[in-house]
């Protein structure tokens, strides 16, 4: 295939434009390896890189897609063969270098992953790079000794993409999981998912005082800003919060007194730059560790086409768990 189609975000004087386009394998970016893309997914990322609304695209033009899925195409790497199920999260894909929202991309060998036995290039991208954020948070937790006998865990942003997988890990892994959602109709989803408890993330917005009632012995935020603040002054002593997202802003109110009255550990997630040991360590945790029930329960599948419309959804909160894209 040396035609594909592409979407392709602009800069014009105007502002930002978004088209889809026919390119040739020739304006693929460098790498040794190219991969017919089968699937992507749509994280809160690629919908401020689509809309706009925030400064992810740092080179133009870019196809957008921080995730990837599909099969190898050619490669000049021993690593990899044409036929290869990989996937790629991160390292500037749909950044500074032409992500998942086409039908063929060119990467470097050392980005790509296997996709794990036993799972699915779909199934990889229903995961995608909010899943294997989540767990990366969970690997943080364990690290800090952060055990299903220390006392139940924290989720906040329970109903999107992170939360929804880090609910269904931690409950797999023998945790006690709290949920904290905005959508509390969504109750049902979130206890399906394996949450034992689900609250009203209203009582994580107040104003935050220096320390609250100990609650929680770990806790995955995906949201930022008030809600973190509330969450470490809730941190149980000794525990640990793993900071990974902002959806609620990128500042952080807060006070040094959970960590130095309290001891608490707070971890911050990156899976953009996140060195490859550790990814492959946290892919093949997700495929042992991910129950595929409840994986393919928070999944919807639409295609790639749609991806437009779906940008400002994800970002208005509207966006339930995870949301593969067949690229076709
Ligand atoms: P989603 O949009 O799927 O989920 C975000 C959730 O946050 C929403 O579903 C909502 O949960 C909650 N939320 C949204 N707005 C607010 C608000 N104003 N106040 C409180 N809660 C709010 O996004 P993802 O799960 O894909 O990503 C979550 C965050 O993690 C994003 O900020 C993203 O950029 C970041 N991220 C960071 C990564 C890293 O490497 N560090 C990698 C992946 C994601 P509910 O409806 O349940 O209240």
């Amino acid at each position: 295939m040396d035609r594909f189609k592409a979407l392709l975000v602009s800069k014009t004087d105007s502002g930002q434009t978004v088209e889809w386009r026919e390119m040739s394998a020739a304006d693929l970016m460098p790498g040794d390896v190219t991969v017919r893309i089968s699937h992507s997914t749509m994280n809160y990322k690629d919908g401020l890189a689509i809309t706009g609304k925030g400064p992810v695209v740092r080179r133009w033009p870019m196809i957008p897609g921080i995730d990837l899925a599909g099969t190898v195409a050619a490669s000049g790497s021993a690593d990899f063969r044409a036929g290869d199920a990989v996937l790629v999260n991160g390292w500037g894909l749909g950044e500074t270098h032409y992500g998942g929202y086409a039908q063929m991309a060119r990467v470097k060998a050392q980005w790509l992953v296997p996709v794990p036995s036993g799972m699915s290039p779909p199934e990889a991208m229903a995961i995608g790079t909010a899943g294997y954020t989540a767990m990366l948070a969970v690997l943080a937790l364990e690290a800090h000794a952060v055990t299903p006998d220390e006392g139940p865990v924290l989720v906040t942003g329970a109903v999107g993409g992170v939360g929804s997988v880090a609910i269904a890990l931690l409950s797999k892994l023998g945790y006690r999981v709290t949920a904290s959602t905005g959508r509390r109709d969504e109750e049902a989803y979130l206890k399906g998912l394996g949450a034992a408890q689900v609250i009203d993330r209203a009582e994580l917005a107040g104003k935050p005082r220096p320390l609250a009632r100990e609650q929680w012995a770990g806790a995955i935020d995906s949201v930022g800003s008030t809600t973190l603040a509330n969450v470490l002054a809730g941190t149980r002593y000794g525990g640990c919060v793993a900071a990974c997202g902002l959806a609620q802003g990128m500042d952080l109110p807060g006070s040094v007194a959970p960590f130095i009255l309290r001891g608490v550990t707070l971890v911050g997630i990156d899976s953009v730059m996140a060195p490859r040991p550790k990814r492959l360590d946290a892919w093949s945790r997700l495929a042992r560790d991910l129950d595929k029930a409840k994986l393919a329960a928070m999944t919807t599948t639409r295609p790639l086409a749609d991806v437009v419309a779906l940008a400002p959804e994800i970002l208005a909160g509207k966006v339930r768990g995870r949301t593969v894209l067949e690229v076709g």
